[in-house]
């Protein structure tokens, strides 16, 4: 399944979910001038608007235009898979 492994986030690009590690995760972040806002806790999951940390990121994407993220909840990473998937549930085995 495509759920976070150790020392591995999914980041979702032009509707493709690409693994991020840990090593290319702060450098996204920082990038993307967000690693400051999850260190102080200004993030919040997408789906159950848990806070995010470095330790339960799973998934950052794009929604109209802002980055939103998804903490690690099998749950949540399901829903970000299906909105980032033409809406389609992915089927992959857990
Ligand atoms: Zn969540």
């Amino acid at each position: 399944m495509l759920v976070k492994n150790e020392g591995v986030a999914n980041m979702v690009v032009d509707n493709k979910i690409k693994a991020v590690h840990d090593d290319d995760l702060f450098d996204l972040l920082t990038s993307l001038n967000i690693l400051d806002d999850i260190r102080e806790k200004r993030c919040f999951c997408y789906f159950c608007d848990k806070n995010i940390s470095l330790d339960n990121l799973s998934s950052i994407f794009p929604v109209g235009g802002e980055i939103k993220f998804c903490c690690d909840d099998d749950d949540c990473v399901l829903e970000v898979m299906g909105i980032n998937i033409g809406g389609r549930r992915s089927n992959a085995a857990v």
